[in-house]
C-alpha cells in the first residue's frame, strides 16, 4: 500500500515514505510558559517536529492574531531547547525574510495554510527558498486545483509536503467539527508523488472527533499527523486563545500517538 517518495529532509531529520512523521504543539504561541510546558510534555513522547504559529489567519480581525517576531523567537527557542526541527506558517511574502531570520539556522519547514492555499505569489516566493514546505489544502480547493498550486512552490526548488486538513462542506455547519476530512484525496497526493500528512484538529472540532479522524487518517496511508496541543486546566479546558477548542490535553496526545503507531503497523 505504501508508495515509495522521494525524502525530504529537515535538519536531521527525514520525512519519508519509510516512518510516518510526527508533528504537534500549539497552534498558536502565546508565551514562552505556554509554549514551553507543551514542549516538555510532548516532545519525548516522540514526535519528530513541533509546531507553532506566530503570524495567524483570523476569521475575525480583532482576535489574537499572533504575536509575530516574538513568536517565532519563542518557538525557535524551542527547537533549540529541545533540538527539534519546527512548523510554523508564513501569511505575506515579507515574512518570509523575518522568519528565516528569526530561523538563525534553526531546521524548520513553512507552512502554508487553507486561506493561502490559492496566493500563487507567495507560493513562488516561499519556493525559491528552498525550504520545505508543508501545503495545507485549500478549503474549496479540488485536488487537481493543489496540485497545480504545489507547483508554483516546487518550481522553485522548494520540496512540497501535502497536508489534507478538511474542505467545506454541507456538513461542516452541522456542529461535528469545522470541515469535513476528504481522507481518499491523501493516497491521491501520494499518487501525484507527494509525502502527504494529515491534520486533523481543524476537522475534527474537538478532541474525540480529533483522535478519530486521525486515526482514520493514518489508516488510510498518510505518512504522518500535524496535531494541535494545549495547556488544559483541571477541569480538562483549555484556554488558549486560538483553536482552544479542538486542542488535546498532553495525556490525549500520548494516547493519540500510541494508538497511531498501532494503527500505522496494521496498514504498513
Ligand atoms: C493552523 O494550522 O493553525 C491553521 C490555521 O490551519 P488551516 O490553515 O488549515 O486552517
Ligand atoms: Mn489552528
Amino acid at each position: 500500500m505504501n508508495k515509495e517518495l522521494r525524502p525530504i529532509q529537515v535538519g536531521d531529520i527525514s520525512i519519508s515514505t519509510d516512518a510516518n512523521v510526527h508533528i504537534a504543539g500549539p497552534c498558536t504561541v502565546e508565551s514562552f510558559e505556554q509554549t514551553f510546558s507543551i514542549a516538555s510534555n510532548i516532545i519525548p513522547t516522540g514526535i519528530n517536529l513541533f509546531r507553532g504559529g506566530a503570524v495567524k489567519p483570523r476569521s475575525d480581525p480583532d482576535s489574537f492574531r499572533g504575536l509575530g517576531g516574538e513568536g517565532l523567537e519563542i518557538l525557535f527557542n524551542m527547537g533549540r531547547i529541545f533540538n527539534i526541527p519546527v512548523v510554523t506558517e508564513v501569511l505575506t511574502i515579507e515574512q518570509i525574510d523575518l522568519i528565516k531570520k528569526k530561523s538563525a539556522g534553526h531546521p524548520f519547514i513553512f507552512q502554508i495554510g487553507m486561506r493561502n492555499a490559492r496566493n500563487g505569489d507567495l507560493l513562488e516566493e516561499v519556493g525559491k527558498t528552498g525550504i520545505p514546505v508543508l501545503l495545507k489544502r485549500g478549503d474549496s480547493s479540488t485536488v487537481k486545483a493543489m496540485l497545480s498550486m504545489a507547483k508554483y512552490i516546487t518550481n522553485g526548488g522548494s520540496p512540497v509536503i501535502m497536508c489534507e486538513r478538511g474542505v467545506a462542506t454541507f456538513s461542516s455547519e452541522s456542529g461535528t467539527g469545522r470541515a469535513t476530512a476528504d481522507l481518499l484525496s491523501i493516497p491521491q497526493f501520494q499518487d501525484a508523488g507527494f509525502i502527504t500528512i494529515f491534520d486533523p484538529s481543524h476537522a475534527g472540532g474537538e478532541p474525540d472527533n480529533v483522535m478519530r479522524l486521525a486515526l482514520a487518517g493514518i489508516a488510510v496511508g498518510a505518512n504522518g499527523l500535524i496535531v494541535e496541543v494545549g495547556v488544559v486546566d483541571e477541569n480538562g479546558k483549555c484556554h488558549a486563545q486560538c483553536d482552544a477548542k479542538q486542542a488535546l490535553s498532553f495525556d490525549q496526545f500520548g494516547d493519540l500517538l500510541q494508538k497511531a503507531k498501532e494503527v500505522e503497523q496494521v496498514v504498513r
